[in-house]
């Protein structure tokens, strides 16, 4: 820290990104990326020709892009907000629609970026304790004075909640907004975006980092009513207005145009969740009902840390918390038959010896 950062930001708790170590290759299992490549549509569009044109700033509108997602989705473009990975939208929102006075209020156990941005804007949050079953106590949330926000599914946990309980948050809060972070909603769970068209104080995110193999693009979207996109618009053009570029609207185009791959992708990845769910439980692990491309899970045997250490030994990442509330479990990635193949065998090798 040099003496130059200004105080407020002194003692402020960074977010953690999954470790990339570089010593050796790695079965990644740890950020819940996809294991797949995008499509054939994505590799072909992003093109040398493309690459040409860097030049020129991008269309700050993304008036492509936004015009295919809300034709995918049913809304009018103007329901839409485009931005550089769904944390930048996490962090507009924060910005817009949070503060010392107006609080937020999401789980104790959630996406930890939360809980980072609400200490950056200087929020008053409240961390509303998950349930014994490590689900989210919708009561919590129904008619407070704060900002909402819930990842659904959520994560590290893998659990929903119901459309209908989303609609009764979504309800008893017409002066707050409502934020729905469905970056795992494509492998399994229920979107709330139906909603968008009856409650204009619904906010609902989505990322291309899982579902869509593009987490190294930085891409996603907000669906919302047009005065709640208006005002993320108000955030973006105060701060990067250029905040998507050229090749990764390109690359987010494509994946629209080629939706069915993903979709097929989505599928496989559920399918190979749930064989490894079977492995997990001969292995003796317990886990999580996961509705998403992660299972949490943990064993009687090995505590989550050691487990984690020893799978990083012999070269597979997992991610595990020291939270103390869930440091018994691990977190890992559904990947590759392959991969997931990989991962019991070491882990049954790691049984073995403890
Ligand atoms: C991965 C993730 C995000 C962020 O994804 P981006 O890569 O920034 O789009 C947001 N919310 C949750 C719950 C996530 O798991």
């Amino acid at each position: 820290m040099s003496k130059f950062l200004i105080n407020k930001y002194q003692s402020l708790e960074v977010y953690t990104p999954g470790e990339q170590p570089k010593d050796m290759e790695y079965v990644k299992l740890n950020t819940n990326e996809s294991p797949f490549p995008p499509s054939q549509g994505v590799l072909d569009r992003v093109s040398k020709e493309e690459l040409s044109k860097l030049n020129l700033y991008p269309d700050p509108e993304c008036k492509l892009l936004k015009d295919k997602i809300a034709n995918l989705y049913g809304f009018d473009s103007e329901n839409i907000f485009i931005s550089n990975g769904s944390d930048e939208i996490l962090s507009f929102s924060f910005m817009a629609f949070c503060s010392e006075e107006k609080g937020a209020i999401f789980p104790n156990i959630s996406y930890g970026f939360y809980k980072v941005y609400g200490d950056l804007y200087g929020v008053d949050y409240t961390e509303a304790p998950l349930k014994d079953d490590f689900t989210v106590n919708v009561n919590d949330y129904l008619n407070t004075d704060k900002t909402v926000v819930i990842a659904n599914p959520n994560a590290p946990t893998g659990l929903s909640i119901s459309v209908e309980d989303i609609e009764n948050i979504v309800k008893s809060n017409p002066e707050n907004v409502v934020l729905i972070d469905e970056a795992y909603v494509d492998f399994g769970g229920k979107s709330c975006v139906e909603l968008v068209r009856k409650y204009d104080n619904l906010l609902v995110v989505r990322t291309y980092s899982k579902s869509r193999s593009m987490a190294g693009a930085r891409l996603g979207f907000a669906i919302g009513s047009k005065a709640l996109i208006d005002d993320l618009n108000r955030i973006k053009y105060s701060t990067n207005p250029y905040n998507i570029n050229r090749l990764t609207l390109i690359a987010g185009e494509a994946a629209i145009d080629d939706n069915d791959y993903y979709v097929d992708r989505c599928k496989e990845i559920v399918e190979i969740r749930e064989y490894s769910k079977k492995k997990l439980s001969e292995l003796g692990f317990t886990y999580l009902d996961s509705d998403t491309n992660f299972i949490f899970a943990k064993s009687d045997k090995i505590s989550g840390e050691e487990y984690y250490k020893k799978l990083k030994d012999n070269g597979v990442l997992v991610r595990h918390f020291s939270n103390p509330i869930i440091t018994d479990f691990v977190r890992i990635t559904v990947g590759t038959r392959s991969q997931m193949d990989r991962l019991f065998a070491e882990t049954e090798k790691i049984l073995r010896e403890v």
